[in-house]
C-alpha cells in the first residue's frame, strides 16, 4: 500500500463570525512533496497556515499531522512536533545578528530557551553548542555567511527572508510551511527561491507547503497544487492541470 500522507486536511471549516474563511476543504500533501497553495485574496490561504501552525482553531474538520490529530497538539507543541513555518510579514529580531536569529529558531524546538542558557542550567552548554553549530550550517547553506554577525535590522530585504527560512529550517521541521516567501522580491531573487526550496527538500528530506501569489515560482517548484477561491477548493493537481482548470481561469480572471 502506498505510504501515508506527511498531512490530511479533511472537511475544514473556519468562520470569523459571518464571514467563512474556510468551507470544507480537503486535501493531502505527501512525504517528501513541494505542494502549492494558491487562490485570489481572501481565498482562506493564511487561514489554512494559521490552522496548521494551531493559531486558529476550527469548528469543522479534522487535520492529521504523520497521523496524529493536530487539535490533540496544543500550540506551543507544534514545532516540537514538527511543523516549522514562515510568515508574511517577517517575524524576526531586527537587533539580534543573523547568526542569533536562527538560533532562535531551535531553541523553539527544544523548547529550553534564552532564558535557560543566561541561567546557566546543567547541560545547557552542550546544547548551546550544538545549537550554535546547526546555525552556523544552515547561514552556510543559505549563503548568509558574509552577514552572520550582522544585525538583521541593517540587512536588504531579500537577505531578511533568507534569514526567515533558516529560523524556520533550525527548528529542524519535517513539514515547512512557507508563507509568501517570494512577495517582495525581484525577478532574479525570486529564480534563486525556486532553486532554494528544491535544495531544502531534496538536502533536509522534508516536505514543504507553499503559499503563494507568484504563479511563476508556484507552478516551477511544486510536484502537487491545490487551489482554493472563497474558501473553497476549487481545484487540484499537478501544475499544469491546475493551470488550465476552468474554474482556477475564472476565479484569476474575475480578480483583475
Ligand atoms: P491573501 O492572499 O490576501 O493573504 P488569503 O487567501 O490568505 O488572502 P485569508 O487571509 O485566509 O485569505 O482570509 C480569508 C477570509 O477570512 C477573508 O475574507 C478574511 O477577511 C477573513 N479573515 C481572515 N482572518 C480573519 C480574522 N482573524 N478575523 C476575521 N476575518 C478574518
Amino acid at each position: 500500500p502506498a505510504e501515508a500522507p506527511l498531512l490530511s486536511v479533511r472537511d475544514l471549516c473556519v468562520r470569523f463570525g459571518g464571514i467563512t474563511a474556510l468551507d470544507g476543504v480537503s486535501f493531502d500533501v505527501q512525504r517528501g512533496q513541494v505542494a502549492g497553495l494558491i487562490g485570489p485574496n481572501g481565498a482562506g490561504k493564511t487561514t489554512l497556515f494559521n490552522c496548521l501552525s494551531r493559531l486558529y482553531g476550527y469548528s469543522e474538520g479534522r487535520i492529521r499531522f504523520d497521523g496524529q490529530p493536530l487539535e490533540s497538539v496544543a500550540r506551543h507543541q507544534v514545532a516540537g512536533l514538527g511543523i516549522g513555518r514562515t510568515f508574511q510579514n517577517l517575524a524576526l529580531f531586527g537587533s539580534m545578528s543573523v547568526l542569533d536569529n536562527i538560533k532562535v529558531g531551535r531553541h523553539a524546538r527544544t523548547r529550553k530557551g534564552f532564558l535557560a542558557n543566561a541561567l546557566r542550567l546543567p547541560g545547557v552548554a552542550a546544547e548551546e553548542e550544538d545549537s550554535s553549530r546547526r546555525a552556523r550550517e544552515l547561514v552556510r547553506f543559505l549563503g548568509l555567511e558574509p552577514v552572520a554577525d550582522t544585525r538583521v535590522a541593517e540587512l536588504p530585504f531579500g537577505s531578511r527572508k533568507r534569514v526567515e527560512l533558516g529560523r524556520a529550517l533550525a527548528s529542524e521541521p519535517r513539514l515547512l510551511l512557507l508563507d509568501e516567501p517570494a512577495a517582495g522580491l525581484n525577478h532574479e531573487e525570486v529564480g534563486a527561491l525556486g532553486t532554494l526550496i528544491r535544495r531544502i527538500r531534496d538536502q533536509f528530506h522534508l516536505t514543504v507547503l507553499l503559499v503563494e501569489h507568484h504563479m511563476g515560482l508556484v507552478m516551477s517548484v511544486s510536484d502537487h497544487v491545490v487551489a482554493l477561491n472563497f474558501g473553497r477548493k476549487i481545484a487540484e493537481g499537478t501544475p499544469a492541470q491546475v493551470r488550465a482548470h476552468p474554474e482556477v481561469i475564472q476565479a484569476y480572471l474575475g480578480t483583475e
